[in-house]
């Protein structure tokens, strides 16, 4: 009987499964690719990989891939002690925070990771990557998983899944996580910042799978016209508009633009604010020009990412709930995406 933790890896694609053909990052099937990290064998983990075949490149991402994903959690959530997701840095972020709500009441590890250079390439970020994101979830402590929550690990830092941001196409260190500390920072040794990691949850998983798609984001810029604003807001098809505001969440207060928000939301539809600011929180009514979001009975989105606040409209979208529940569900912190400040 052994005691090493188990781990099942799981490969979606991304450059971390790339490698240099001619001119180009091509993708390996997982065969392929861990014949790269001979150091696997190794690690004193139990491990399994399951790869897509074929890999996908992360922009190809979309919900169907979030429930496929999901599944595959869910029928091995027994049997291993915690899972590895290698996923493409374009939208690792949206699916960190999808899976994040998706998976209720989590008290294993699920940790993503990718790399900004291909496996093949000699100065990779790939390889340590791979091996500390696995060691991070096989770490446990009394039995219990350190990191029981949806994470993601880059370049030495453990973050909150639903609180990254992809910041950088070309560092190492490509994600952020503005409003939140980040979990864990390896250097020699794995440092854990214990105090603002998920304890896990005591009830059993629950798994939500019912996602729409019918929202749309509509960012402010100075200048922008009414037949783009009206495009998004008249369209019936919309159930949610995440509106981008500025700063705390300010907006111009040009009478056609009342107006069209006031006829959108008469219609009892979805209207979220969230800022173009990636740090700091919507504080409605700190300045003139964001009271008609609280006159209008806007969604305040607080401190949430743009990629939380997407993915978490989607699945509450899918509840098929009505405003008043819908509201309350998305401003209650389902797992640490939110931080309520008040003016
Ligand atoms: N386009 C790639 C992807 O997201 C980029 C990467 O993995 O860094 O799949």
């Amino acid at each position: 009987m052994t005691n090493r933790s188990s781990i099942l890896i799981i490969f979606t694609g991304g450059t971390i499964g790339m490698i240099r053909k001619e001119n180009n990052y091509i993708s390996i099937n997982f065969n392929e690719l861990i014949k790269y990290f001979p150091e696997l064998d190794k690690l004193n983990f139990y491990l399994e990989i399951i790869g897509f075949n074929p890999p996908i490149d992360s922009a190809e991402i979309n919900p169907k891939i979030w429930i496929k994903i999901v599944e595959i959690i869910e029928k091995n959530y027994t049997k291993f002690d915690g899972f590895v997701i290698l996923h493409g840095t374009d939208t690792m972020a949206y699916t960190a925070s999808a899976i994040s709500f998706m998976l209720q009441n989590l008290n294993k590890p699920i940790v993503f990771t990718g790399s900004q250079l291909p496996i093949g390439v000699h100065r990779t970020d790939a390889k340590e990557n791979l091996i500390t994101s696995i060691e991070i979830a096989g770490s446990r402590s009394f039995g219990k998983a350190i990191v029981p929550e949806v994470c993601i690990y880059f370049e030495n830092q453990l973050m909150r899944g639903n609180r990254t941001h992809k910041a950088s196409s070309n560092e190492f260190n490509a994600f952020k996580s503005y409003n939140y500390p980040i979990l864990a920072q390896a250097g020699i040794d794995i440092n854990y910042n214990h105090s603002v990691i998920s304890k896990g949850a005591l009830k059993s998983l629950k798994i939500h799978k019912k996602i729409k798609n019918s929202v749309a984001v509509l960012k402010l810029f100075p200048g922008i016209s009414k037949e783009a604003v009206s495009s998004l807001l008249k369209n019936d098809f919309f159930d949610a508009i995440i509106l981008q505001t500025y700063g705390c969440g300010n907006s111009m207060q040009e009478n056609w633009f009342l107006e069209e928000l006031q006829t959108y939301t008469q219609k009892g539809k979805i209207l979220i604010n969230t800022s173009q600011c990636e740090n700091g929180s919507i504080i409605e009514g700190r300045y003139k020009t964001s009271q008609i979001f609280t006159d209008l009975d806007a969604i305040n989105s607080y401190d949430m990412t743009l990629e939380s606040i997407i993915t978490k409209t989607m699945l509450l979208l899918g509840e098929s709930c009505d405003k008043k529940t819908f509201k309350n569900k998305f401003q209650e912190s389902f797992c640490g995406e939110l931080t309520k400040i008040q003016k």
